[in-house]
């Protein structure tokens, strides 16, 4: 993904009171972040947000954190909670090859991917959120029942995300290569703004659920 520099974005976000400036402290007391004991789901690479800001304002008791390695794109999310803030919604700017330093074990109640960085080289495929390096930190921070759902248009990293969900012994609840066809899978749908986007354009989206 190509990103425009937002000036200022870095100083907003190290002063923002929607960001947990050193979300390792916050590891195993989230609950006490958000000063309740309501769910934690959390957004993997949220990009600008509208995905969970709307289930923020549809699920008021959940609790949503979301997490984008980029300033640039989380200023964006920031500045939404700003004009109408949630209070179950939250943000942490890391690479989430960090996230098991962030939650304790059996913390996560869900992750959710959408329309992740598809890394093409086979090489980079590691750096994929849905390759077995990632699904076994997912492992180790969500609770015995959680779960993750993933969404893309792109075809081989869905492929590649379904076998990697196999080979790792998780077990695929749902799955669909055109998730907007899906009666069933697509009720109460959130459209993120990448989906917003491919979907206009013709692409069918592709989304799996997935437990252990
Ligand atoms: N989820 C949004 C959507 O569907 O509209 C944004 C999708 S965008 C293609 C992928 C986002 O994931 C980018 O904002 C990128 O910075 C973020 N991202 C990629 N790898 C990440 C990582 N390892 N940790 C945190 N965020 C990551």
């Amino acid at each position: 993904m190509r990103l425009k520099h937002v000036k200022g974005a870095e100083e907003a976000i190290e002063t923002s009171r929607f960001v947990i400036q050193e979300p390792e402290t916050a590891r195993g007391r989230w609950r006490d972040i958000f000063g309740n004991a309501q769910p934690i789901h959390i957004e993997i690479g949220m990009g600008k947000g509208q995905f969970l800001y709307t289930l923020a304002q549809e699920n008021p008791d959940v609790n949503y954190i979301g997490i984008e390695k980029y300033s640039s794109v989380l200023i964006r999310g920031i500045q939404k909670q700003e004009q109408n803030e949630l209070a179950n919604l939250i943000f942490v700017r890391m690479d989430a090859e960090a996230i098991e330093s962030v939650f304790a074990p059996g913390e996560v109640g869900r992750i959710y991917l959408n329309f992740s960085d598809p890394w093409p080289k086979d090489r980079h495929a590691k750096r994929r959120l849905t390759s077995r390096q990632f699904l076994a930190r997912y492992d180790k921070i969500l609770s015995e029942d959680g779960r993750l759902e993933f969404k893309t248009d792109n075809r081989m990293l869905f492929d590649f995300s379904l076998e990697e969900a196999r080979e790792a012994g998780w077990r695929l609840t749902a799955w669909t290569y055109d998730l907007h066809k899906d009666k069933q899978l697509c009720e109460g749908n959130v459209m993120t703004e990448y989906e917003e986007r491919f979907s206009a354009k013709g692409n069918p989206i592709c989304k799996l659920i997935a437990v252990r």
